[in-house]
């Protein structure tokens, strides 16, 4: 564009892809989107951004963005106005609550909505239609970690701080690979170790690498490098190695030795062969971290999705919980677990109860004095059964128990593996509707799809990982007929017959503050929370035995053929790529995923960057290209999530028995070179 700087206008809110939360300065000329940069001092960034920061704002000025509302008739999808789509989606959401029961109504929003539309769209599920079939991206894995936390410090967040993780003096990082996943969180770890000489321990499936100086495993002192389903098992060994190595803090040994006497009694079983068969790391090298653990006075654990995510994610969250309290570091000042999200407001999709089993502020469901209290503000009161999960919310769209649903930002059918029948099962739906920025897979099934405004055209609030609320501000109007999700959040309602008043986001913010005290960007905002004690009294006196003897399982040896790789998926600069693969600045990166190989692994298969390759097991095969690169270990190979739909479909998925979290995250795959013809 032509411009001189004086001519730009300058709005100052949060970057809509990660969960570090940066602050963000989106330069406009005449309503188009300029630039994006971050001033020094702004923020929990402190002006720094990285390339999604910089470039991520092309996915709202991509041309395929929906500008209209669309109706399908005679099958197919046809510009509408925005009446009679809302029209159309309330009549039908009120026949089928009328015919079979809210309990046939089911809602999925992504954590990419600003609390203030995650809080509407659950007060809509249970309020105007009367279910808890309620969920969001944050099932997906954070979950995982926010359950374990709840339930063992008794809070829903991290009792650390940014703060913390640069003054800490020991760092482990595990299942992360920060440097691109999170790369503000990294740099906090790079002040820490260059800075202030932090000891740093780092458990990833990437090996340091010279040419890839900016890499965090290349900072680490102690560095294991194993595959993404080997994390939980990992964490065992840390535990073996801290109730062995007498590392366990004495007035907790004093006040619960039953706690200490029970965990002895579990990992003793464990031998260390199994563990090491289970890791490829030695007890040695376990015993080590342990100890520089136990030495540290502040002690940060920073777990990745390629933990949470993983099956075990939430025993493997428990597990960390476990070992900081051993350790006598749960409660310690500058010490505690800091779950990282993948979704940029994941976090608050958890606090404004856009979950199944939780009303905002976390409170459980069924929890009486809770709805009673929310009953006050809502002047209705939520259903007390628990309600269906993301992956029940499928199963019972196969089934016809549930018969429609509304979607909101996300897109099940091309983030579940294909073998999952997503896409047929949806389309079983008597009625699907989807709020979304492009026609994805799954909105390409709706009844009705209603065009939504990124999060540079609305006003609102995030919250990143460690808790920080954070205002988000409109730097150009909403592209085409578009329109903030709260708002047809709001119109749904009335159409239902529970006539809400929000003039605007800050109108809901208020009345989130009454639900959550103190929720918010307005005044001082909790930026960590702190270890409720009584929560950690009953999880000490008892709370722990609840699966005791699950927890400590290794995951079977894999049994994989000779000419197998485990397949890891890992996250990258485009984490989901629901967004980030529509940015056109960030497909110049990279435009397609390729197949990562360690260069002795694709020596001994014959290939080389550029090869096509099939990849193959017992649930399908499909073909990719290779890139070698030094840093994947040998046995391994990674293919980056966001370009992962074909890749999926050979992965195993497990569902996490108490989360109900779906893991699918690493496959055992023949690979066999593509003979060009
Ligand atoms: Fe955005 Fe995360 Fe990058 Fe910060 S680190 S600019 S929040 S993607």
């Amino acid at each position: 564009y032509e411009y001189r700087p004086w001519m730009l206008k300058r709005a100052d809110t949060v970057c809509g892809y990660c969960g570090d939360g940066c602050q963000i300065t989106v330069q406009t000329k005449d309503n188009l989107l300029v630039e994006v940069n971050s001033a020094q001092g702004a923020g929990r960034n402190n002006g720094d951004l990285c390339a999604r920061g910089f470039f991520g704002f092309h996915a709202a000025a991509n041309p395929e963005r929906l500008a209209k509302p669309l109706i399908r008739q005679n099958g197919v999808l046809v510009e509408a106005t925005w009446e009679a789509a809302l029209q159309l989606t309330a009549q039908r959401l009120m026949e089928i609550k009328a015919q079979s029961g809210p309990q046939a109504v089911g809602g999925l929003i992504s954590g990419r909505l600003t609390n203030e539309e995650l809080y509407l769209f659950q007060k809509l599920l249970r309020l105007a239609i009367g279910t808890n079939n309620v969920d969001s991206s944050a099932r997906y894995g954070h979950l995982n970690a926010v359950r374990a936390m709840q339930r063992v410090q008794g809070t829903h967040r991290w009792t650390v701080a940014f703060e913390d993780i640069v003054h800490a003096d020991v760092l482990l990082l595990i299942g992360t690979n920060l440097t691109e996943a999170n790369p503000i969180t990294g740099l906090k770890v790079k002040e820490a170790v260059k800075k202030h000489h932090a000891d740093l321990l780092t458990i990833e499936s990437v090996q340091p690498a010279i040419d890839t100086i900016s890499n965090i495993a290349n900072l680490s002192r102690l560095h294991l490098c194993m595959g993404p389903e080997q994390f939980p098992a990992a964490v065992l060994g840390l535990l073996k190695a801290a109730l062995e190595g007498d590392h366990v803090d004495a007035s907790l040994r004093a006040q619960v030795p039953d706690y200490v006497a029970a965990l002895s009694q579990q990992l003793n079983r464990l031998a260390w062969t199994d563990v090491a068969d289970g890791t490829g790391a030695s007890q040695q090298q376990f015993s080590e971290i342990v100890a520089a653990l136990a030495r540290g006075r502040r002690v940060v654990i920073l777990a990745g999705q390629g933990l949470l995510r993983s099956p075990g994610g939430y025993h493997a969250s428990l597990n960390l919980l476990d070992l900081l309290l051993l350790l006598g570091k749960a409660a310690a000042p500058g010490c505690g677990f800091a779950p990282l999200t993948e979704e940029n407001n994941d976090q608050g999709a958890v606090e404004m109860g856009a979950v199944a089993e939780w009303l905002p502020g976390a409170l459980d469901v069924s929890d009486e004095a809770a709805r009673k209290q929310i009953s006050r503000v809502w002047k209705g009161t939520p259903p007390d059964q628990t309600g269906a999960t993301l992956m029940d919310m499928i199963e019972q769209a196969g089934t016809g128990r549930i018969k429609a649903m509304l979607i909101a930002g996300e897109n099940p059918v091309a983030s579940l593996p294909a073998h999952l029948g997503v896409k047929d099962k949806l389309k079983k739906l008597d009625f699907l509707v989807c709020q979304e920025l492009f026609l994805t897979e799954t909105a390409s099934l709706a009844h009705v799809v209603l065009p939504a405004a990124s999060s540079l055209e609305k006003a609102g609030t995030f919250t990143n990982a460690e808790g920080h609320a954070q205002a988000v501000r409109p730097a150009i109007e909403p592209v085409g007929d578009s329109r903030p999700d709260w708002e047809m959040f709001s119109a749904l309602a009335l159409l239902l017959g529970t006539p809400w008043e929000y003039a605007d986001a800050k109108d809901l913010l208020k009345e989130i503050r009454g639900v959550v005290p103190g929720y918010g960007p307005l005044g001082p905002t909790p930026v960590s929370a702190k270890v409720n004690q009584d929560a950690l009294g009953r999880y000490l006196a008892g709370g722990f035995r609840q699966d005791l003897t699950d927890r400590y399982t290794l995951p079977l040896p894999a049994n994989r053929p000779a000419a197998a790789l485990t397949l890891g998926l890992v996250q990258s600069l485009f984490h989901s790529g629901k967004l980030s693969t529509r940015a056109k600045g960030l497909l110049q990166v990279e435009a397609t995923g390729t197949l990562r190989l360690n260069p002795d692994d694709a020596a001994r298969l014959t290939v080389s960057t550029g090869d096509r390759v099939t990849l193959s097991n017992e649930r399908g095969s499909c073909t990719a290209t290779v890139k070698l690169l030094d840093r994947v270990p040998k046995g391994f190979a990674w293919f980056p999530d966001h370009f992962a739909q074909d890749i999926t479909r050979l992965c195993e998925i497990t569902i996490d028995q108490e989360t109900k979290v779906p893991s699918f995250r690493a496959a055992s795959v023949s690979v066999v070179k593509v003979e060009e013809e």
